[in-house]
């Protein structure tokens, strides 16, 4: 137990009950199959959600990324491990999945205690490769509309690894109007990359 637990007694980041990281009820919410999302903006590939923005979890993504609840990271890795094995099972992504986390801010990151996105990917036990950031330049994305995101977001999302010639996914937390997949995907169509899909933990 870290000394942040004993100051701060646990309760769950989905649902806020006394108790846990993560209550049974929300787990097996959150373990649910995911599903297809169509998006406003195209994404050239599939972009599957693990559940809607809401309940167990909105709880979650917002306790690991506004309220740096890192406790709860590990079992959103978890989660999207989950997803990815329904869809290697069923035929939608390769067994040999590399994931590329969509890019964030470097400020956000460090304000966030370190990208909560990538930290899912790394600890769904997939390999993973950090090549996407985000130009400092490129405005904050929240208060834009769709047409306005995809706008901000050309030539914004900078490719700074190279990616392995194997099949490729990309991770997010919420997928919104699919600007951010977009702009990700297209940075790595452009630089040769097998893109087959994009996953997101939500969609709003
Ligand atoms: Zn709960």
């Amino acid at each position: 137990m870290s000394l942040s637990e004993l100051v701060f007694p646990r309760r769950c980041a989905g649902c806020g009950r006394a108790g846990s990281v993560l209550c049974p009820q929300c787990r097996k919410e959150l373990g649910n199959a995911p599903f297809r999302v169509s998006t406003t903006v195209p994404t050239h590939v599939p972009v599957f959600a693990m559940g809607m923005y809401a309940g167990a979890h909105r709880g979650v993504i917002l306790e690991a990324k506004e309220r740096l609840n890192l406790a709860v990271r590990p079992y959103v890795g978890a989660v999207l491990r989950s997803g990815l094995e329904f869809l290697i099972a069923r035929g939608d992504i390769e067994h040999d999945t590399v994931l590329v986390p969509a890019p964030t801010r470097k400020r956000n990151a460090r304000l966030r205690g370190g990208d909560p996105v990538a930290e899912y990917a790394r600890s769904s036990g997939f390999a993973v490769c950090e090549a996407l950031r985000l130009r400092s330049t490129s405005a904050d994305q929240s208060e834009l509309s769709a047409a306005q995101r995809r706008r901000n977001l050309a030539g914004a999302v900078e490719l700074v690894a190279s990616v392995p010639d194997l099949p490729i996914v990309v991770v997010d937390d919420v997928v919104t109007t699919g600007a951010t997949l977009a702009a990700s995907v297209e940075r790595l169509l452009a630089a040769g990359a097998q893109v087959r899909a994009a996953i997101a933990i939500a969609a709003a």
